[in-house]
């Protein structure tokens, strides 16, 4: 694995020429930070481009994402208590194939005095390194599906624009839920899609800051409501790729929760019965315990079928428990993973195991579950047959970049 090659990163209305950024190493690991590329490769020298209208901070009394003029970026750092928030961008680049890429970049301007020990800033370092290594070491096998792909720390000498900056280079995701949910855009739809991308990170034995508890945890979720091929009705209903970011309180986690994040009409808010402190805050953030719901499976009914079928097949992973009570007793719920096809257990007979069979006859194991699964078994079971088969120069086929259902 070769790090990427140094890249140009250009902002409109600076007078200059692009800077040119090299790739940091992450400490802690013992090889230059790396992850899947991008599909199709970037150009020889990927140039970056960030708009005069592309560069934003979450406000912090309400959350929402402001834009701000780039001239700000001087700015950053000079508060003499330190930062509230980080300050990030949306840049564009264009493919060999001619097809426009959206990156994240998060910066820290005048890296020489914010990242010193000394500085009330040196928390958003300590930050960017740990999302990265948390990506490195916990998310490589979900790059580009529920979190993005991350290509690490880089970092570029501006001068005496904003002296040395260090960023963190990560796919674009779109809005964040905490700006959404005061939107035309916060419909139920959307909030199953909320809960089911954070179920599905729990499978793959991940945390993301062990609360979720307010409303601050939701600038991490994010909706890609800007993608060119995201229609309003596919915004609307449910159908916009949702992604989780930002990891560095992240952790691993062995989920025990007992029951899907899908209205169940009943407060376990932070309640032992639910198994899982984060999902449970998700579901009642979400508002799924509100008692205006009629749930398709009363929540006592649900535990009960989940602690029959858990004792009778105990060497299944819960990811997989969860995927079958899902499937049994709220199929007319979107499936956790749409691509896998679900049967064995019902209703009334636990006694079956669940057989997870793939649209390309390979099979889930559900010893194994999702916590260490593959990129493409998680590919798959996301998007089945709308999995997209690229062709690689060489002729062989990689994952490639799934597209909408
Ligand atoms: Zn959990």
């Amino acid at each position: 694995m070769t790090p990427l090659r140094p890249i140009e990163v250009h902002f409109e209305g600076i007078e200059r020429e692009p800077f040119v950024a090299e790739m940091c190493r992450v400490p802690g690991s013992d090889r230059p930070f790396t992850t899947a590329l991008p599909h199709p490769p970037p150009p020889e020298t990927l140039k970056l481009s960030v708009a005069s209208d592309a560069f934003f901070v979450n406000n912090y009394s309400d959350n929402h994402r402001i834009a701000l003029p780039i001239s700000d970026a001087r700015l950053w750092g000079t508060c003499s208590g330190g930062e509230l928030r980080i300050f990030y961008a949306r840049a564009t680049a264009t493919t060999t194939e001619g097809e426009t890429m959206r990156f994240c970049l998060r910066f820290i301007f005048d890296a020489e005095n914010n990242t010193r020990k000394i500085s009330p800033n040196y928390v958003f370092l300590e930050d960017l390194i740990a999302d990265a290594q948390f990506h490195f070491k916990h998310l490589r096998a979900a790059a580009g599906t529920i979190v993005p792909a991350h290509y690490g720390p880089w970092k570029m000498d501006t001068g005496k624009w904003a002296g040395v900056v260090v960023f963190s280079l990560t796919q674009w995701c779109g809005t964040p839920w905490a700006t959404i949910c005061n939107t035309k855009y916060n419909t139920l739809a959307n909030r199953l899609l909320v809960g089911r991308t954070f179920e599905q990170l729990h499978d793959l034995g991940i945390q993301l800051t062990r609360s979720m508890g307010c409303t601050d945890n939701y600038c991490q979720v994010l909706l890609d409501i800007e993608h060119p091929s995201a229609t309003p009705e596919r915004c609307f209903d449910g159908r916009a790729r949702c992604y989780v970011v930002s990891f560095s309180n992240a952790s691993v986690h062995n989920c025990q929760r007992k029951l899907p994040v899908l209205p169940i009409a009943r407060s376990l808010f932070n309640d032992p019965l639910f198994g899982c402190d984060e999902l449970s805050n998700v579901s009642a953030l979400m508002g799924f315990m509100e008692a205006s719901f009629t749930p398709e499976t009363a929540a006592d009914e649900a535990l009960r079928w989940h602690k029959e079928y858990t004792t009778r097949h105990p060497t299944h992973r819960n990811s997989a428990v969860l995927i079958a009570q899902r499937a049994s007793l709220f199929p007319n719920a979107i499936p956790l993973y749409p691509g896998l096809d679900v049967t064995g257990p019902s209703r009334e007979d636990t006694s079956v195991e669940v057989s997870l069979s793939n649209v390309d006859g390979t099979t889930l194991d559900p010893a194994q579950g999702f916590e260490s699964c593959t990129m493409r078994q998680l590919a798959l079971g996301l998007w089945g047959r709308y999995l997209h088969l690229r062709p690689r120069p060489d002729g062989t086929n990689s994952t490639g970049s799934p597209v909408h259902g």
